[in-house]
């Protein structure tokens, strides 16, 4: 079967103005984008890579196209545009079963109808799908929910040898966290809850790191602290919070000052609001890193030194430095972290721009999962491994 036998012509695209939107992600890399394409079943997911396999071609996934790690960025190859898979299949008592393009706020709006909620909420949660968030792993707003592979049940998956896996949790592993280098992820079944997690919330100002870092140990003790989300006096400026250092602790019982559930929400929408106040004043290089917390203090303290602005949340030990777009700095960052034995992974993917940092183990790890998936190299090319 050729290309336009598989898909119609309003979902496939040879076009120049498409090829060069999606020569692109949120990264600041570029490629080559050879067609588009939009499936709208695993059947023609399915027939898609058997055309792969046959005529040699590449294929490069995409959800909503947000990976700022250049993880959607073609190798000239043919974009899979997962945006029309955006289906629920399903609503169970505990679980939703959905296409992979489904965004999550779309999700939830549909969940609420029937008072249940998925509680992966990330920053670009309007428009990030299911299959993004699974195959970066990625963590939501709320932190202590954990991550994309502690809700996943089952998965349906083309790998690149053309089969369709149906995948308890532990065999998915292979594709949740990989990027969308072993295969196209088309069905996800999701747990979901009836109830949020009840909290309260303290803010605490500061005018020292010292200080700060002394309530932060002070807060890793208590038990009902569910996350310590810190904001350097930059980015509490940006926030007209005033010009000191803010720590936003979440509990899990009553002992925070705001009980209200929509000031609550209304700190949640600050958070989102600032990553893109942050691109607006040309900080748009944002990374992520995990720094153990004996060494934190002189972590924030070189951000400091270097005028870099920096958001965290200090329980997962995971720090936001954000860069202006020209700066060297990042490099050198980079080099610092390994010093302090950080990791320069936080929850982020690592995409073309950070694979060479990823241990050689892990290289490994991969290299063995990517010759029995996809052994022709048709997925991602460039992406996490080479
Ligand atoms: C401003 C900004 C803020 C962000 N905040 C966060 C954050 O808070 N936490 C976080 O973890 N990440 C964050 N990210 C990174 C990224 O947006 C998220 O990881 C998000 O989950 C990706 O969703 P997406 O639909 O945009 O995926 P895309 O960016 O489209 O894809 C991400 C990766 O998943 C692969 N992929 C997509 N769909 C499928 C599929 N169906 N099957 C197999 N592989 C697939 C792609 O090939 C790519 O490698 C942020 C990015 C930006 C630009």
């Amino acid at each position: 079967m050729k290309l336009d036998e598989i898909f119609p012509k309003n979902r496939m695209s040879l076009n120049e103005i498409d090829k060069t939107v999606y020569a692109r992600d949120a990264s600041e890399y570029e490629g080559l984008c050879k067609a588009v394409v939009w499936p709208k079943t695993a059947e023609e997911v399915h027939q898609l890579v058997h055309y792969a396999r046959r005529a040699n071609d590449r294929l490069t996934i995409r959800g909503a196209g947000t990976s700022s790690f250049g993880g959607c960025v073609p190798a000239d190859s043919i974009v899979v545009d997962m945006s029309k898979m955006n289906k629920i299949i399903e609503v169970g008592k505990d679980y939703v079963i959905v296409e992979s393009g489904m965004v999550v706020d779309d999700l939830n709006k549909e969940l609420k109808k029937v008072k249940k909620f998925f509680p992966i909420v990330p920053l670009e949660s309007e428009v990030c799908t299911i299959g993004g968030m699974l195959a970066t792993n990625c963590l939501g707003l709320e932190t202590y929910y954990g991550k994309m592979q502690d809700w996943i049940l089952e998965i349906k998956v083309v790998d690149g040898t053309a089969k369709v896996l149906d995948l308890s949790p532990v065999p998915a592993r292979s594709f949740i966290g990989t990027e969308g280098v072993m295969g196209i992820v088309c069905r996800v079944k999701l747990k979901v809850l009836a109830k949020p997690i009840m909290k309260t919330v303290s803010i605490f100002k500061f005018n020292t790191l010292r200080v700060m870092l002394e309530k932060v140990n002070e807060l890793e003790n208590d038990e009902n602290v569910l996350e310590i989300y810190y904001l350097d006096e930059f980015c509490s400026n940006l926030l007209e919070l005033g010009g000191e250092m803010h720590l936003i602790v979440e509990l899990k019982d009553e002992s925070g000052l705001i009980k209200n559930k929509d000031e609550i929400n209304s700190l949640n929408e600050m958070k989102k609001t600032l990553q893109h106040i942050l691109i607006n004043k040309r900080y748009g290089q944002k990374e992520d890193v995990k720094i153990p917390m004996e060494a934190m203090s002189k972590f924030l303290f070189w951000l400091r030194k270097n005028n870099v602005p920096s958001f965290a949340y200090l329980k997962l030990g995971i720090v936001h430095p954000c860069f202006r777009d020209y700066s060297n700095l990042p490099k050198e960052m980079y080099q610092i972290v390994k010093r302090l034995e950080g990791e320069l992974k936080g929850d982020y993917p690592m995409g073309i721009k950070r694979k060479e940092f990823i241990p050689k183990n892990v290289q490994e790890q991969l290299a063995v999962l990517k010759n029995q998936f996809d052994p022709a190299r048709i997925f991602n090319r460039g992406v996490l491994i080479d």
